[in-house]
């Protein structure tokens, strides 16, 4: 099987290993409680001050407060509770504007907390341009009668940079009673920020998009913006109770630290090389790819796009057991079949949006994997089906297939020798890489044909023991089904199917 080339950095990024060894650190020898008096407290304390004095340089914080959050989500929940409640006092204005290609969290976030708190507010989404620019136009009418307004500096899908000084000129100009929260959590690293220079009120970061842990973020308030703590209980001044994530903390001060001192990341100019590069081997490999967003106003390390006439699933499937690890949009969004938000919103039909395809890479990339990349992708553009592939006509069967582990194959091949291997994967997968089959008979039947091989089964070896194969379980597992239920009992399916093969599996 090919080498996994993992290029969906904006979905998550593995961990820098100094990160890794800072948060051993912090489990092992700088465990104590951060707000326990005595010297192990104390210790630890010292570990969340490092950290915040790293990301108050790194985001050009003076006088502005930073607390450690479990991540963006909730720094976004914090900042949208904050202003509602202030919001509630002041009657400052009745409407809560989010830019319309905004990340879920936070229309969901507007709308969780607008009805929890009773306030009846209403909520706009900003309409982008097919740049994926906000109108600012409609900004200007709507600020002198907006409470919050929710943009975000990148955006995660298409990498499009916001123009956010031309949002704060019409928030100086018009909206000087508006609260602003930025979601940065695409820009951390990327961009420069200088946060205590602009008009921000509230900023939201993620650790893990960025080579730390998941389950650490950092918050910005800016002095004298309204705070209303979304957990109580005393710790970071108040802000956020309950004891500090000490080990993520320390690993997300192990990243900043590596981010001053400029020795770890790839700049931007090197992560825009490589970009250029998959671009230009993404249009050698198929002729007929369209990119979604303008690359000169984007991260230097996101394209998405789409090849019309394939869906995007096909496409992925295909990039995955070539080895390369791409994704549909957003990652939280993945299993949701609706195309994605933030390309409807920049006004590209379904055809664009059913079949976009995200590839973001990360700045600890480096040139090799790039070339790697972009070999696989010519293996993919030989396999890539002339035709859109046709979606299968099994009907859905409720129950419990009979499900194998991959721990259990071995043993199992041995009692049924004649037993055989059927590869679900459509052509253009198999084609890309094949599925090892550990020594039995291999078939290969993709999805979308098998409700034409699936009598010829029946009449001719209605008893042959089957083992069904696939990328992730979930066509094996409907397949299996279905076949049990048409007679040939004599059916299984490898449950997580080919992601979760073991290494050791021939
Ligand atoms: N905002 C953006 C732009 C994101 O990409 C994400 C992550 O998917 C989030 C917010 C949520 O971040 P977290 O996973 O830290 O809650």
């Amino acid at each position: 099987m090919p080498n996994t080339l993992y290029l969906d950095a904006n979905a998550t990024t593995r961990v820098l290993p100094e990160a890794q060894e800072a948060a051993a650190r912090a489990m092992g020898e700088h465990y104590g409680n951060p707000s326990s008096s005595h010297s192990c407290g104390l210790v630890a304390k010292e570990v969340l001050e490092h950290t915040r004095s790293a990301a108050r340089e790194v985001l050009g914080v003076v006088d502005g407060q930073i607390a450690f959050t479990s991540g963006a989500t909730e720094g976004i929940q914090t900042a949208v509770l904050s202003a509602l409640c202030a919001a509630r006092q002041s009657k400052a204005g009745h409407l809560l504007v989010y830019g319309a290609t905004e990340h879920k969290a936070v229309p969901q976030a507007l709308a969780h907390w607008n009805a929890v708190l009773g306030l009846g507010f209403e909520l706009r989404a900003l309409p982008v341009d097919a740049q994926g620019q906000h109108d600012l136009q409609l900004l200007a009418a709507w600020l002198p009668e907006t409470a919050l307004l929710c943009t975000m500096a990148a955006n995660n899908e298409t990498g499009v940079v916001s123009d956010l000084a031309g949002i704060e000129a019409q928030l100086r100009q018009r909206g000087d009673k508006a609260l602003w929260l930025v979601d940065g959590v695409q820009a951390l690293g990327k961009l420069d920020m200088h946060l205590q220079a602009t008009r921000i009120d509230y900023a939201v970061f993620s650790g893990h998009k960025l080579y730390a842990p998941k389950g650490v973020g950092l918050l910005y308030v800016r002095r004298g913006a309204p705070f209303t703590p979304l957990l109580a209980g005393g710790q970071e001044d108040g802000m956020r109770g309950g004891t500090e994530n000490v080990p993520g903390i320390a690993a997300l001060g192990a990243v900043l630290q590596a981010l001053l001192r400029g020795d770890t990341f790839a700049p931007a100019e090197t992560l825009r090389a490589y970009r250029d590069r998959l671009e230009q081997s993404l249009r050698a490999a198929v002729p007929s790819i369209v990119f979604n967003a303008p690359l000169e106003n984007s991260l230097p390390t996101t394209l998405n796009f789409s090849v019309p006439g394939l869906a995007g699933k096909t496409l992925l499937d295909m990039f995955d057991a070539a080895g390369l690890r791409l994704s549909a949009g957003s990652a939280c969004n993945s299993a949701n079949s609706a195309g994605s938000h933030v390309l409807t919103a920049m006004g590209l039909g379904s055809e664009r949006t059913g079949s976009a395809v995200r590839l973001s890479i990360g700045a600890l990339t480096t040139a090799l994997q790039i070339e790697q990349a972009c070999a696989a992708i010519a293996r993919c553009a030989a396999a890539l089906p002339r035709e859109p592939v046709a979606p299968s006509n099994i009907p859905l069967v409720a129950g419990a297939a009979p499900t194998l582990l991959w721990c259990e194959l071995k043993e199992f091949l041995a009692q049924h020798p004649q037993a055989q291997l059927v590869d679900l994967r459509e052509t253009c997968e198999q084609e890309v890489a094949v599925v090892p089959n550990g020594g039995c008979s291999a078939v290969s039947a993709p999805m979308s044909s098998l409700d034409r091989l699936a009598p010829q089964w029946l009449r001719e070896t209605p008893s042959q023991p089957r083992v069904l194969v696939c990328r992730s379980g979930k066509r094996s597992q409907q397949a299996a089904l279905w076949l049990q239920s048409l007679g040939l009992k004599q059916t299984w399916h490898l449950h997580g199917g080919l992601a979760l093969r073991p290494a050791s599996w021939p």
